[in-house]
């Protein structure tokens, strides 16, 4: 039977048993898959979903820019409906296609540095979060791998 992509059933025994390790694991199987992982063969954040920008984000990347903050939220960003900055569309208009990288890479949002959110402190707040990032980051899925394997096969 082919895996189930969404890992329905370890994200569902995980927010039941509430495992008091669960940071623990996140962060053993975040640093093991990061090793192997390299995301410029990858982009698949950048080029699906859009990072939400702080004021300091944007402060700094208009700086970059020598552009007004008004200018530059004109330019690249629109308030969605919970009032956050992000993308008007996919891909990110600071994402390289040919080689995936970041064109503001040292300057880039707080959010992307911290994607896909997996070597957080409790990640048991985040686990709705996680389980959509499984379904758009692949190292999020072999990091749900090694989980499935700590909590699936103990009882
Ligand atoms: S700012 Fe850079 S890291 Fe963030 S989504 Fe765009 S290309 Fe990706
Ligand atoms: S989707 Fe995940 S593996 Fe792909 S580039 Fe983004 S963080 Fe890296």
């Amino acid at each position: 039977m082919p895996k189930d992509p969404s890992f329905k059933k370890v994200f569902q025994k995980i927010i039941a048993k509430k495992p008091k390790d669960l940071d623990k694991q996140f962060g053993e199987a975040h640093e093991e898959v990061f090793e192997q992982m390299d995301c410029l063969t990858c982009g698949n954040c950048c080029k699906t979903t859009s990072p939400m920008w702080n004021e300091t984000d944007i402060q700094r990347v208009a700086h970059l820019f020598k552009m007004k903050v008004s200018a530059f939220l004109d330019t690249y960003l629109v308030q969605d409906s919970d009032g956050d900055w992000v993308y008007p569309a996919a891909p990110c208009p600071f994402l390289t296609a040919e080689d995936n990288t970041c064109q503001i890479y040292d300057h880039r949002p707080k959010a992307c540095k911290e994607y896909p959110h997996t070597n957080r402190k409790n990640m048991m707040g985040i686990m709705q979060l996680t389980a959509k990032n499984v379904l758009i980051c692949p190292a999020v899925g072999q990091i749900m791998e090694k989980l499935e394997q700590v909590y699936l096969s103990s009882k």
